[in-house]
């Protein structure tokens, strides 16, 4: 079972994500986790990424979709997927259509987070605080400005795969402000 999770950062797809990969036994594949890892290990690529990465831009199609090429051949991702953060063009969503089409393994459903864009920046400062408070390193495009960039990016480069996916008669929608564990029932209600 192939699953998408789509919404603008911080709506919490990352965190259904992973009770979801619990709870179905499938992997969750972020590409922003991805991309942080090659920050990390000071690959050619993650230098490359850092700078747009940092000002949230988003990393060229071909990077990505090479990453999720190269990703879901792995024996873990035998189970099924949940993309999270990809695809966030509509370019990037036809070539994984298309990858997934080849493996016979199609996208089964489509859960976009609907969400109130302000609420989202007082959660950013809430978890900037927190994690000062906790004495952890706050991520290099955790700030309001490059938050702010990122809703922007969202709306303008990542929406239009919504009406590309409700086309496809895959999209559902969940309201992304409700508390977590309201979020995953009506997400497991959806996969019912
Ligand atoms: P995320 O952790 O999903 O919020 O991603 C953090 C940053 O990584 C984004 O702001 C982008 O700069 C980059 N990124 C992650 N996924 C993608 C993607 N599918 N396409 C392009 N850039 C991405």
């Amino acid at each position: 079972m192939n699953i998408i999770v789509i919404g603008p950062p911080g709506a919490g797809k990352g965190t259904q994500a992973k009770i979801l990969e619990a709870e179905y036994g499938l992997k969750q594949l972020s590409t922003g986790d991805m991309l942080r890892a090659e920050i990390a290990a000071g690959s050619d690529l993650g230098k490359k990424a850092k700078a747009l990465m940092d000002a949230g831009e988003l990393v060229p199609d071909d990077v990505v979709i090479g990453m999720i090429a190269n990703r879901i051949a792995q024996p873990d991702c035998a189970k099924g997927v949940i993309f999270d953060g990809f695809p966030r063009t509509v370019e990037q969503a036809k070539a994984l259509d298309k990858m997934l089409g080849e493996k016979g393994k199609p996208i089964k459903v489509v859960i976009e987070f609907a969400v109130n864009e302000e609420e989202l920046v007082n959660r950013l400062r809430t978890r900037i605080q927190q994690t000062i408070d906790a004495g952890q390193q706050v991520r290099g495009d955790d700030n309001e400005e490059t938050l702010r960039n990122r809703l922007k990016v969202f709306r303008e480069q990542t929406a239009p795969i919504i009406p590309y996916y409700k086309g496809t008669g895959l999209l559902k929608t969940v309201d992304g402000m409700l508390p977590i564990d309201h979020v995953t029932q009506a997400i497991k209600a959806l996969l019912k």
